[in-house]
């Protein structure tokens, strides 16, 4: 079974630099790393489809 796929850009709150990946469209959170300045972030849906809400994970 293929997940559809979509991107989520999501701004890093530390350096402020735009990043994407590849999730699976049914994704409501999920993790990852700037890859500027590798800090970890939460990865939300947000209220446009492309652009996600991003936090600093600690
Ligand atoms: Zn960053």
């Amino acid at each position: 079974m293929t997940v559809p796929a979509t991107t989520a850009e999501w701004l890093c709150t530390r350096c402020g630099s735009t990043n994407r990946m590849l999730v699976a469209r049914t994704t409501e959170r999920t993790m990852d790393r700037c890859n500027h300045c590798h800090a970890r972030h939460i990865v939300e849906p947000g209220q446009r489809p492309v652009r996600w809400d991003a936090r600093l994970k600690d």
